[in-house]
């Protein structure tokens, strides 16, 4: 099947007891056994429930994968990886990359023992470089939050040897535009509080792999730790990921107009969008992706936090808030926002200026959202 079907289709059948075609909302902590060891495949909510199930084989297939595991955040799920690790083992982490990530890596794990260290992974000798025979994980993200920087998958991939997982955090591509299995990645993870979610109405977290053995040490973790997701949230999951083709097909084209406008526009100074071709690694994005995303950081002339702030107040359809990629555009400013756990120092270098604004480009008419910036902009 196309993905486009798959998103509809794989891993959903019709309901066994009513045949309802959408996936009941099984809301229930616990199943009745016939005997004791005698079930029908669930025996507890936090281990298996049946909505959560269909939304994880959905995943699974979308990313062509055959195991996928839901959290109830895309930190949840992070989280969950790096807890296979063990007390001296090194993680390899891309320097720009979303500041939840950062924060959980260097204040959570950090003092259990397990070692993080950031490079530019956009040049892929960097991750070769600091690869030691301690180093068990590789965390890449691509794009990257807020820079849009490219990292090359199947580069790293091929850098890696065997012994060290690859993970891959497919947030801001989705599955419809970048599947980072086939190009080599072990593990992939979601944020599907974002584009797969699409309405702003749930927060959640997903990994999807193949490996059985690692998919089984994640089952446990999953179980153990505990933080799964809610199946009324699975079930708008499943719901707005039918329709994420649509609006990505959308997303992307209403981008590209918008960075039209803005690389012409005088207060504008830089523009990071892998679908420029002036983009450091666009030869990378097009091998890899297979459209560019709804996702849009620009910087200005005047480079400060009170530039940034004035554009910020002044948007309309473009609402001041976090989070990203649901139907409707919103506009931030990574700086005093998402990446304030980032030291100042190190967000400058990776190219988080005080002016940097992102936008989340939504599905409205393109002509609404340039006038919209036009008027904010002047
Ligand atoms: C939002 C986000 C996360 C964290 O996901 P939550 O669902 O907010 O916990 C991780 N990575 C990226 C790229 C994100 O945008």
């Amino acid at each position: 099947m196309k993905i486009e079907t798959k998103l509809l289709h794989a891993g959903i059948d019709p309901d066994q007891a009513t045949g309802a075609i959408m996936t009941p909302i099984y809301q229930t902590s616990t199943y009745v056994q016939e005997e004791v060891g005698v079930n029908k495949g669930y025996e507890y909510s936090r281990t298996q429930n049946p909505t959560r199930h269909a939304l994880e084989k959905n995943l699974a297939a979308i990313e062509n994968a055959q195991f996928g595991l839901c959290f109830g955040s895309g930190l949840a799920a992070i989280d969950a990886v790096i807890k296979m690790l063990n007390p001296g083992d090194e993680v390899i982490s891309t320097n720009d990359l979303y500041g939840g990530s950062y924060r959980i890596f260097t204040t959570i794990f950090q003092k259990y023992g397990i070692v993080f260290k950031f490079v530019d992974m956009t040049n892929v000798a960097n991750v070769k470089e600091t690869i030691t025979h301690k180093t068990k994980l590789i965390w890449v993200e691509t794009p990257t939050n807020p820079m849009m920087s490219i990292i090359d998958i199947q580069g790293v991939a091929a850098v890696k040897g065997d012994e060290i997982l690859l993970a891959v955090d497919n947030t801001f591509a989705s599955p419809y535009l970048q599947n980072p299995i086939d190009f080599g990645a072990d593990i992939v993870m979601h944020s599907v509080t974002k584009f797969l979610g699409g309405h702003s109405d749930i927060v959640m977290g997903a990994l999807v792999l193949n490996d059985p053995e690692v998919a089984k040490d994640l089952y446990r973790i999953q179980n153990s730790s505990g933080a799964i997701c809610g199946p009324q949230d699975c079930f708008l999951a499943l719901r707005g990921i039918k329709t994420l083709h649509v609006r990505m097909d959308r997303h992307c084209y209403n981008a590209k107009k918008i960075v039209e406008f803005l690389q012409d526009n005088d207060r504008v100074d830089k523009v990071y969008y892998p679908g420029l071709e002036s983009h450091p690694n666009h030869k990378v994005a097009k091998s890899q992706m297979r459209g560019f995303g709804g996702m849009i950081s620009f910087s200005l002339k005047n480079d400060t936090i009170e530039a940034a702030h004035s554009i910020l107040k002044k948007t309309k359809l473009f609402s001041l808030a976090e989070s990203l990629g649901g139907v409707e555009s919103l506009i931030g400013h990574p700086a005093s926002m998402t990446h304030t756990s980032i030291p100042k120092e190190i967000r400058i270098q990776s190219g988080v200026v005080d002016s940097l604004i992102r936008i989340s480009v939504g599905i409205e008419d393109v002509s609404d959202l340039i006038e919209d910036l036009e008027k904010a902009l002047t």
